[in-house]
């Protein structure tokens, strides 16, 4: 059987998501909820693993151990870093780092000691058809562009993660300066990451762009997520899941 593991770190990203699962069963668990059913004819598994990387990485974990899921889509908001990766757009990782792990000058600064790496892969089929569900997502949320008032793009590349909301231009300047082909700042997914690496485990992360990690961040993630992030994100799994 093939179960697709569907994770938010927040409510608000996850909201309009669940009542598309059908026949509904949740179980408690490690203090989450986790919803079992069926999402356009595949069997999933959904839960909000709460912010930063500890809660994504317990979330993860028992996905995988306890619910025998098969490959793992983590999907929410992520602060824009990268240059022209703005508020609406959509960021699909081809890999995930720790921007904050630093165990230098013992291992080289992002590296994951005694793991060799610093960048976390990510499933290359899984991450192309959840690309073309966020494209196709985006094409049916006009009134996204229109509430932002420009239209919104797809990009792929390096999404950082760490445990903190990058909020003052200083800060995404200094990750910019550190890691030039970051795109996108978030707080999960490199440690999701780094867990499906240690069980062999297929893993999509998909992020909206909420806000550009600036001095407006706080204002702007708010917005978003309360009026964007849920039916984006229930759009770009209908679509990917096909
Ligand atoms: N003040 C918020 C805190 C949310 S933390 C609250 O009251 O809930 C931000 C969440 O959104 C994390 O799950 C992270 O993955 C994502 N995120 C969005 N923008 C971010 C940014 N600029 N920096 C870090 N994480 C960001």
């Amino acid at each position: 059987m093939t179960r697709t593991a569907l994770i938010a770190a927040m409510q608000e990203e996850l909201a309009a998501l669940l009542p598309a699962i059908d026949g509904a069963r949740i179980e408690h668990r490690g203090g989450r909820a986790f919803w079992l059913g069926r999402l356009g004819g595949h069997e999933v598994v959904a839960v909000r693993s709460g912010i930063g990387k500890v809660a994504a990485a317990i979330t993860a974990t028992l996905l995988i151990d306890h619910y025998e899921a098969s490959r793992m889509l983590f999907l929410g908001v992520a602060g824009g870093i990268g240059a022209g990766v703005q508020v609406g757009d959509v960021v699909v990782a081809d890999a995930l780092l720790q921007h904050d792990m630093d165990a230098s000058p013992i291992f080289p600064r992002h590296e994951v000691p005694l793991t060799g790496l610093a960048r976390f892969p990510v499933d290359a089929p899984f991450s192309d058809a959840v690309a073309r569900g966020a494209e196709a997502a985006l094409g049916q949320h006009a009134d996204t562009a229109a509430l932002l008032g420009h239209g919104s793009r797809l990009h792929r590349g390096l999404i950082v993660s760490g445990d903190r909301f990058v909020s003052t231009a200083a800060e995404s300047q200094a990750l910019r300066e550190a890691l030039p082909d970051a795109l996108a700042v978030e707080m999960e997914g490199a440690a999701v990451a780094q867990v499906c690496h240690s069980f062999g485990t297929p893993l999509a992360v998909v992020r909206s762009i909420s806000d550009r990690a600036d001095d407006t961040a706080h204002v702007d993630f708010g917005l978003f997520l309360n009026k964007v992030a849920g039916p984006l994100g229930l759009a770009i799994v209908q679509q990917a899941l096909g």
